[in-house]
Parts: C-alpha cells; sequence; structure tokens
C-alpha cells in the first residue's frame, strides 16, 4: 500500500498537484463525512429507533449489556459468576455496584468534524457501544489510571460505577466499558465498527487489515484517518487498544454531542 501511494504520490505530483493529502487515496480529508442512518443503526441495543433530526442521530438505550455478568443479581436470567476468561483481569475483585436499568439519550452529530481546539472527555458517558453499553474514558477518576479498577472488569469487560458517589450498594450501579468489549467484539468482529464517541467519529476494534493496533500508531486522541469498508472515501476513527489509553486520548478529536442520563 505504502508503493502504491508513493507512486500514486508521483503520479500526482508530476501532474502539478499541490496538496499533498489529494495525492494519496488513504489520507483522506475527511470534514464532509455524512454518516447515514444505516451505519448508526448498527448499535442494536436501543429503547426506542435511532432517529436523525437535523444534523443530529439520536440514540436511546438502557445500559444494560445483552451478555452474562457477575454484576446482575443472581436471579437475573444473564447472571453468571466471574468465568476468568477477562485476559486484562490479573486478580477478579467484584466491585460493590450492580446492574441498572436507565435511560441514555444521545444527541450525536452526523457531520463529524474535527474541533477547532480539542474538547477533554468527562467522567460518565463518552459514547456508545453497539449494545447500548456506554463507553468512559481511560481514567477511574480524576486523572486517576484505570489500574486497579481493570480488576473489576467482567467476562465483558465492563463493570458498574455507582448511581451517584457514595451510592455502592451492591444492587445499583451504571454499567460501562473503559476498554474493548470484548464479548461484543467476539460476537462482531474486531475489525468492525463497535459504537461512536459523542463527538460523532466511529470507533473500530483493534483489528485492523490483519494487524493489532497499538495505540503507539495512532494519534494523540487514539484515532487516525484512513478509507474503511463503512466508509470508503475515508473517514477519521477511533481505535480500540489493549495499551493505555485504550479508546481515547486527549479528548476529543471532533466537537461532541451531548448525553443525558
Ligand atoms: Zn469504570
Ligand atoms: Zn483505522
Amino acid at each position: 500500500m505504502k508503493n502504491l501511494c508513493l507512486t500514486l504520490f508521483f503520479l500526482f505530483f508530476i501532474s502539478s498537484c499541490n496538496d499533498n493529502n489529494d495525492c494519496c487515496p488513504d489520507l483522506p480529508e475527511n470534514d464532509d463525512v455524512i454518516i447515514p442512518l444505516s451505519v448508526y443503526e448498527k448499535v442494536y441495543g436501543v429503547t426506542s429507533q435511532i432517529y436523525i433530526q437535523g444534523e443530529y442521530v439520536y440514540i436511546n438505550t438502557n445500559g444494560v449489556p445483552d451478555h452474562k455478568s457477575p454484576y446482575f443479581p443472581l436471579d437475573h436470567i444473564l447472571y453468571e459468576a466471574y468465568d476468568g476468561s477477562n485476559p486484562f483481569v490479573n486478580n477478579w475483585n467484584k466491585n460493590p455496584n450492580g446492574i441498572t436499568t436507565l435511560n441514555l439519550r444521545f444527541k450525536i452529530p452526523i457531520r463529524p468534524k474535527k474541533g477547532s481546539s480539542s474538547t477533554p472527555t468527562s467522567m460518565g458517558p463518552i459514547g456508545v457501544s453497539l449494545n447500548g453499553v456506554p463507553f468512559y474514558n481511560q481514567y477511574a477518576g480524576m486523572n486517576q489510571p484505570l489500574t486497579r479498577e481493570i480488576n473489576s472488569f467482567d467476562q465483558g469487560n465492563g463493570h458498574p460505577a455507582p448511581i451517584a458517589p457514595g451510592q455502592e450498594n451492591g444492587v445499583d450501579g451504571r454499567y460501562h466499558y473503559h476498554m474493548e468489549p470484548i464479548l461484543t467484539t467476539k460476537e462482531k468482529g474486531r475489525n468492525v465498527i463497535i459504537g461512536f464517541l459523542l463527538d460523532g467519529f466511529p470507533v473500530y476494534g483493534p483489528e485492523e487489515n490483519g494487524n493489532i493496533i497499538i495505540s503507539s500508531e495512532l494519534d494523540n486522541y487514539h484515532g487516525h484517518s484512513h478509507a474503511t469498508s463503512d466508509f470508503p472515501e475515508g473517514i477519521y476513527h477511533y481505535h480500540l487498544t489493549a495499551d493505555d489509553p485504550y479508546l481515547n486520548g486527549s479528548g476529543y478529536y471532533g466537537t461532541p454531542g451531548t448525553v443525558s442520563q
């Protein structure tokens, strides 16, 4: 591919091209992508139909995972004790929260654009994954790394936070993923769209063209631009990686929409 790019570059260069970005099909300008409803509809864990109004898509979910978890009540059909299968967990340690049905309402720009300045992510939902469970950023608390929290991640690689600070009661909680939702990628593939961040840019799994992406291959926001099967014209996208910061780096690449919960 590199050789092809170089060849194309020289072909265009010879024909008096003066903008490198127009020369290589792998490095498209991507500020004019409108994400169609059909791509957003890959999010299947919804509580009402996904719809577009004006410049935004509206996605409503209840934040409850569709896979088994030790964080469901014992009598729940999806309750399953931790099964030791999460490769990121060294020393399983269940946290004192449970999974609660929520009312998450995401409002996400359908024409994602690079922000003029970066907007930091906040604690709480920063995006939505395919099964409707929200993505959270790479911190356990204010700039605290996830290191210790990872041991509370279940077989799906998620865990619940207290409904509100100090309300750890073993029953209620807000389930979320900071990292690759490993049961979702196992089912859907590790090289496909796994969700969206609030700025509208898609999140892809950790695999691309047969390679496993690592954070150092991505920019500060934890993404890059190129053509994908969903966007042959090219688009900026984030990647889930196994190494810190896992999903997002120093804030949103674009201007974020909103989420209410
Ligand atoms: Zn968390
Ligand atoms: Zn990529």
